[in-house]
């Protein structure tokens, strides 16, 4: 019979744990690698049978994956320009000055405003370009965040309507208005 545990324990059992692996990370790092590449089945199935089995997890990891590369992402081309997390209609290049008067509304994106606005994430995927900022291998100056409102400049009229008109400092009527201007 098992003693259940208090949670102290478990605390300093994961504790231990933590120091073990952190101690040892190149021998544990091995050790899963032999232990995967002779168990490639067994391994690969128990994944898909739990991913199978628990949807609702899956789906809340990897949006938790995606918000963190987001945030990381924002945070580096931020910090590529000297500022802080925000939209940089001011020092994009190709925001026309009527579309400059109206207030930030949306969540922010990012662009690359010398690589033909939107070619570089349509031709390689945001995806691509997320990871590629965040390893290093692009560089986080040669984009500028957006929020939705200022990234209205690069949208074809028809994809205008597909904006929302809520929780916005704009009203509808503003939002009218800079759809005609530009
Ligand atoms: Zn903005």
């Amino acid at each position: 019979m098992t003693r259940a545990l208090t949670e102290e324990q478990r605390e300093r059992g994961r504790l231990r744990a933590k120091e073990w692996y952190q101690k040892n990370r190149e021998r544990a790092k091995k050790r899963m690698k032999d232990y995967r590449a002779q168990n490639q089945e067994k391994v690969t199935s128990g994944i898909v049978r739990w991913r199978k089995e628990h949807p609702e997890k899956v789906a809340s990891y990897s949006r938790g994956r995606y918000e963190r590369r987001r945030d990381a992402v924002q945070e580096k081309i931020a910090v590529a320009h000297g500022t802080n997390v925000r939209c940089m209609y001011d020092i994009h290049p190709n925001i026309p000055g009527e579309l400059k008067q109206h207030g930030c509304w949306g969540e922010l994106s990012f662009e690359h405003p010398n690589g033909g606005g939107k070619r570089d994430t349509k031709e390689n995927g945001s995806y691509a370009v997320t990871i590629g900022i965040l390893s290093g291998r692009r560089n986080p100056n040669d984009y500028l965040l957006l929020c939705r409102l200022h990234q209205i400049w690069n949208m074809k009229p028809g994809r205008r309507k597909a904006l929302p008109s809520s929780e916005s400092s704009n009203t509808p009527e503003d939002m009218k208005k800079v759809e005609e201007e530009s």
